[in-house]
């Protein structure tokens, strides 16, 4: 499916962020341990003594994509440039964490766009990638959110990304559907409006060894 985003869309994403919890994580491990005591387990086992401190840490670390901000990321990587050709990094892989379950979103991102002027350091857009998977996430916004943080930023001819994704709750419980790919885009600008545009950049990420 093809997103379309809105000038204010662009704006809130890139300062919106999670402000300081209000709940210690002392209560978050609390939390954990009721779960573990819900499904049936000992929380008190050796193997779990630590469970809650360590699920806290790494959904802290797996969302901490809300706690930065474009700026810091960027930190002024961002040149004045008169290149007019299409830039695309292709291949990012992507960590991300399903809003519905918590569970693991994993894929590859493919990201171009056309200058228009400005042009930005080439892993910055990987950490775009990164920052915005780092949050709950659904495939569909994350895609949007890349796509348009580029556009914010540098006001681009166009913008085009792609995301191909397994969500390990289809995966793993539901419809149990391994090797199913959900594919989501974004297309901005000269992308959305010039056919053999889009089509040289289909081209461009068409697979090769991206997925075995
Ligand atoms: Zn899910």
């Amino acid at each position: 499916m093809t997103l379309s985003i809105s000038p204010d869309d662009i704006r809130q994403q890139s300062i919106r962020t999670v402000p300081q919890s209000p709940v210690s994580d002392e209560e978050m491990q609390q939390a954990v341990r009721t779960l573990l005591l819900g499904l049936g387990e000992d929380p008190d086992r050796e193997g779990l003594l630590d469970t809650p401190k360590r699920v806290v840490k790494a959904l802290k670390f797996l969302t901490s994509g809300y706690h930065q901000s474009l700026d810091e990321l960027l930190n002024g990587a961002i040149f004045h440039e008169d290149a007019d050709e299409m830039v695309l990094v292709r291949d990012i892989d992507l960590f991300s964490s399903c809003e519905h379950h918590i569970l693991p979103i994993l894929g590859r991102a493919h990201v171009a766009y056309i200058p228009n002027g400005k042009v930005i350091g080439l892993s910055k857009i990987a950490r775009i990638c990164e920052m915005y998977g780092r949050r709950l996430q659904v495939q569909e916004r994350l895609t949007q959110q890349i796509a348009g943080a580029l556009q914010g930023l540098l006001q681009p001819q166009g913008v085009a990304v792609v995301v191909e994704a397994t969500h390990m709750c289809m995966v793993m419980r539901g419809v149990q559907k391994p090797g199913s790919w959900t594919v989501t885009s974004s297309m901005q600008g000269v992308f959305a409006d010039d056919a053999r545009t889009r089509q040289e950049f289909m081209n461009l990420i068409r697979h090769s060894p991206s997925f075995h």
